[in-house]
């Protein structure tokens, strides 16, 4: 990072989430390159997993210290190499064994949002798997009060603020759904506003989830799902006016419905995509024709995010950079997918309005100073 940038970014982060006023800094005019813009403008996140998030190193000590067996490697980093989404989503497990403490928790979110930090991620609701602890042994209040320790530590050291998303496993039974839910029901916390559903699509529809879903919304919490990720649209039409999903995430073989498409733009439905892993797993390194392209310029409502940063080598910015280098993301695009961002988020809108109006003047400030 060259000075010039360090010297913009640390004026941005950390920040207060709870600001009344533009900060003085917005005035400032600097010439920055795309990368540097990229990394600089304020974010919402909305699509990030908690296991996903975790650094390898990070991953390895815990696996030790919990005595869970690793697969041979020189590096670290090397964990995270997988042919498919099924070798993912097993490395995705067998690492979670090593997550058993309460301060181990504390510590990879502490850790991911640090890291989102840099990113001038501002907010983030952030999904987790609670079966997949409670099948490790861990009790979900456990893994989630270690959660908020860790969302706690940094809001006070980087002034980012965090929500969590409870995810179904829809490789699991719809019965394990419900019950997760019940098991949320007798364990409440304020910072838990919702919950999702993960894991491999194809062969698992959603439908079936729908008593876990609606127990959710009678009981006050929010609803999104993975869905047409890596299966027909009409999963799309099911999380939307059969689960009740307020937003979906991925979404992206809806471009093979125009009817849906039209739909979805009609309702300014906000989709959460994230470029890097879906060009990994799924759609290859054919950008020209990659649905987020066909869907931005369709004018669906896209909020750009990373999915699992560490395991797909990625972060918050380099997912906006492959937008730009290759799906036609522009400026005003980035804009939109911030604005999206937070239309999309289950804050209040109260809150809503006072982040498009500052955030708005933020980040035309700093596409100002683009060269
Ligand atoms: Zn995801």
């Amino acid at each position: 990072m060259n000075a010039r940038f360090q010297a913009l970014h640390s004026s941005l982060v950390p920040v207060a989430f709870e600001m009344a006023d533009p900060p003085a800094h917005t005035v400032r005019r600097l010439p920055v390159e795309m990368n540097e813009f990229l990394k600089a403008i304020p974010k919402v996140s909305l699509h990030v997993h908690l296991m996903g998030s975790v650094q390898a190193a990070t991953a390895v000590e815990l696996c030790r210290k919990h005595g869970v067996a690793l697969p041979d490697f020189d590096e670290p980093e090397d964990l995270y190499d997988y042919a498919d989404i099924y070798e993912f989503l097993h490395m995705y497990d067998n690492t979670a064994l090593g997550v058993i403490d309460r301060d181990d928790f504390a510590r990879i979110a502490y850790e991911t949002l640090t890291e989102a930090a840099e990113h001038n991620v501002r907010y983030r609701e952030m999904s987790f798997n609670p079966t997949t602890h409670m099948a490790a042994g861990v009790s979900y209040a456990t893994c989630v009060d270690g959660l908020i320790d860790g969302i706690d530590a940094a809001r006070a050291d980087h002034g980012v603020e965090c929500r969590l998303i409870a995810a179904v496993n829809r490789m699991e039974s719809p019965d394990l759904a419900v019950s997760m839910v019940d098991t949320m029901l007798a364990n409440p916390r304020t910072e838990v506003i919702g919950i999702g559903m993960d894991y491999a699509e194809a062969g698992f529809p959603p439908e079936g989830f729908w008593k876990a879903y609606k127990l959710a919304k009678d009981n006050g919490y929010h609803l999104t799902a993975h869905q047409s990720e890596d299966a027909p649209p009409r999963n799309i039409e099911t999380a939307l006016d059969l689960l009740g999903c307020e937003r979906v995430d991925h979404g992206y073989h809806v471009v093979e419905s125009e009817e849906i498409m039209k739909r979805c733009r009609d309702d300014g439905v906000v989709f959460t995509c994230t470029p890097v892993s879906t060009s990994w797993v799924y759609f290859g390194d054919d950008h020209a024709n990659h649905p987020i392209k066909q869907m931005r310029e369709f004018g669906l409502k896209i909020s750009l995010d990373c999915d699992d940063p560490p395991m797909f080598r990625t972060d918050p910015t380099k997912d906006m950079i492959l937008a730009h280098d290759h799906m036609g993301f522009e400026v005003e695009d980035f804009r939109q997918s911030m604005l999206n961002g937070i239309d999309g988020s289950w804050l209040d809108e109260p809150e809503k309005r006072r982040m498009r109006r500052e955030w708005a003047i933020e980040f035309d400030a700093l596409a100002n100073g683009l060269t």
